[in-house]
């Protein structure tokens, strides 16, 4: 597919109308997703009915882009993944993020699978369907948003919205071999989001170039005054930083990241990205994230904490869904989140109510909130050496479904090089850099993370576009 800047072009000269876009993507879809799985739900005469009166002169006019199901889209479905509101939820609103894609011109067109409300790595969590990754369909498209990812890394979307509350929006990215960009805590609006734990949760952008994803960015940044965390910081040019010189930038490379644990082969593959990055005028200088053993640990404490406060707001009442075998109010309450839920989801609850339970408050959630100051702390004394800091994504390229479904710990210590970030409230990128090979002769993406300072995208954007400038990872097709 083209890319958005493509898009634009080929709208400016009049090649393709809007429409045209929509109604390619709608052929490929249909031919592709039965295998691919990446959509719950999609709305094409909805998204012709926008397109032909998409404001061409707006930055995005007339650009369709895929949105995580998990994001309030006036008048459609929002699932999140889940039993408890498939078939039974509408939007009745329009997310913050929405809102501001709409006001650049852009077209919400298709709704992407997840894993049920954002909790997991591998979109095997959807109560909907197994979304499958289009480099390799025995393997997962990564998570939570694997179906963003995927419907990219398929040809079935130009880009797409997801969101990051511990890599949702990086792991998945770098395992369909697509760039995917977490903001700074603060810097999106969270409006209209479905909150999964709410000082984690940030929606970015999915595509397929790092201008794209400043592009995105662009549209979906800035104050909401319906999200109270959403700062007033100034949004800056994002696009300025495109085709800027990374000469002299220090880039970070934490020992721990580097360490026990990581796929050799995609070791190589980083360390190659960052070579590059190095012919270009970077300087790498080692650092140590010293509290990043203790990152997972504190994050499924905190994220399931913020899960079970916020997930009490399924009751069954107000919307979703409701068991008709109850015999009263409670056992409504109990019966619809027992039917409603998956396992996932029941266990992430179980999990954050046994930690804010009297008498373990202190013990696990106030701990993990003291360990959360010094893994911040790591960060703020790294980036008084260094502007960037590289690492892998994930340790291992894509894995086969059904590999870890059932070993929830698996799942979980994959999350080690990314949940940091979101601990920190720091913005994060993942570009592609490279390939692993499987034993039947398939090539896995690799992704680069490179982690900024706060509401310091730009240099995300202007170190990750130097460096896919210089390859051409992201032309490979899938
Ligand atoms: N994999 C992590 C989890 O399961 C992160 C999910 C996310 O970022 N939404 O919680």
């Amino acid at each position: 597919m083209p890319t958005i800047t493509e898009l634009r072009a080929s709208y400016q000269s009049g090649d393709l109308s809007p429409s045209d876009a929509i109604r390619t993507l709608a052929d490929t879809i249909e031919s592709t997703d039965r295998e691919i799985q990446a959509y719950i739900s999609y709305d094409t005469d909805a998204a012709l009915a926008e397109a032909a009166k998409a404001d061409l002169s707006l930055p995005l006019g007339g650009v369709p882009v895929a949105i995580k199901d998990v994001i309030n889209v006036k008048g459609q479905p929002c699932t999140c993944g889940s039993k408890f509101l498939d078939g039974k939820y509408t939007a009745p609103y329009d997310a913050g993020v929405i809102k501001k894609l709409r006001a650049a011109g852009a077209i919400p067109y298709g709704r992407a699978n997840m894993d049920e409300f954002a909790m997991g790595s591998s979109t095997e969590n959807s109560a909907i369907q197994t979304t499958r990754n289009p480099w390799d369909t025995s393997r997962i498209p990564g998570g939570s948003s694997g179906g963003s990812a995927a419907v990219i890394a398929a040809n079935e979307a130009i880009a797409a919205l997801g969101s990051d509350t511990g890599g949702s929006i990086r792991q998945p990215a770098a395992l369909c071999g697509c760039v995917g960009l977490k903001p700074t805590y603060g810097r999106v609006s969270r409006y209209g989001l479905v909150a999964f734990a709410s000082s984690l949760d940030q929606i970015g952008p999915m595509t397929q170039t790092v201008e794209d994803a400043a592009l995105l960015l662009q549209a979906i940044s800035g104050h909401d005054a319906h999200d109270s965390t959403c700062v007033k910081e100034a949004v800056p040019d994002f696009n300025s930083f495109v085709g800027q010189d990374i000469k002299g930038i220090k880039i970070g490379l934490p020992k721990e990241y580097f360490a026990e644990g990581l796929d050799p082969e995609v070791k190589s593959t980083v360390e190659a990205a960052i070579t590059q990055l190095e012919s270009l005028g970077a300087e790498p200088v080692e650092i140590s994230l010293p509290h990043t053993e203790y990152a997972i640990a504190t994050y499924y404490i905190i994220a399931t904490a913020e899960a079970s406060t916020n997930l009490a707001r399924f009751d069954a009442v107000r919307y979703g869904h409701r068991s008709e075998n109850a015999a009263n109010l409670i056992d409504q309450y109990r019966r619809s989140r027992e039917e409603g839920f998956g396992e996932e989801v029941k266990r992430r609850i179980i999990l954050g109510t046994y930690v804010l339970s009297s008498g373990y408050y202190d013990a696990y959630y106030l701990q993990a909130q003291k360990v959360r100051t010094l893994i911040r702390k790591d960060f703020t004394e790294a980036f008084e050496k260094v502007d960037l800091i590289a690492s892998p994504v994930t340790p291992t390229p894509a894995f086969k479904i059904g590999e870890k479904s059932d070993d929830p710990m698996a799942m979980y210590l994959a999350d080690i090089y990314t949940i940091s970030a979101n601990l920190a409230g720091i913005c994060g990128i993942s570009v592609p850099c490279g390939f692993t090979r499987t034993d039947d002769g398939k090539q896995l993406p690799v992704g680069l993370q490179l982690l900024g300072k706060p509401f310091a995208e730009g240099d995300l954007i202007k170190a990750g576009h130097a460096y896919e400038k210089s390859t051409d990872w992201q032309k490979t097709a899938s």
